[in-house]
């Protein structure tokens, strides 16, 4: 079997919809904007760094936190899946008591939700002002386009 399962992780973002980003090169923090109605733009398959410029994969740059928060937020919804699966395939035997029901009840309510403070100021490259940035305050300056890597001044 090996079909991908894909469970939606709910990641937070701040109050003016950005989302925290770790890069894998720098490991420094930032956050970028998350849009919904970006439907027709298609989506790149890398972005840049704002802090150090370093490209990477789009799926590269969950935070520590986020990565922890995923692990144990999906790990009950797996363990349910796999529960609800063996229960389809052996649910007629009688003896074999199944606690699917109960373990429905474990969600991601026994999970603490991630919090995401709105800290650190909003940067926008005027080669792609669309795709504004959000990085600490001290590394405020010289940044680099999360789209082309151009460099700009803020
Ligand atoms: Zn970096
Ligand atoms: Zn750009």
């Amino acid at each position: 079997m090996d079909e991908e399962i894909s469970i939606p992780v709910p990641l937070p973002c701040d109050s003016d919809g950005f989302l925290r980003r770790e890069c894998p090169s720098c490991e420094g923090q930032f956050k970028w904007l998350i849009t919904d109605d970006d439907s027709s733009a298609i989506p790149p398959d890398q972005y840049f760094c704002p802090l150090c410029g370093v490209a990477a994969d789009t799926n590269s740059w969950f935070t520590r936190e986020q990565l922890e928060f995923m692990q144990s937020y999906a790990a009950p919804q797996i363990e349910r899946m796999i529960q609800e699966a063996v229960g389809d395939a052996f649910g007629r035997i009688d003896a074999i008591e199944f606690k699917t029901a109960r373990s429905l009840e474990i969600d991601s309510d026994t999970v603490d939700a991630l919090v995401e403070p709105d800290d650190m100021l909003i940067a926008e490259p005027p080669c792609h002002p669309s795709e504004p940035v959000k990085v600490p305050e001290e590394r405020m300056g010289v940044l680099f386009c999360l789209l082309c890597g151009g460099l700009y001044e803020v």
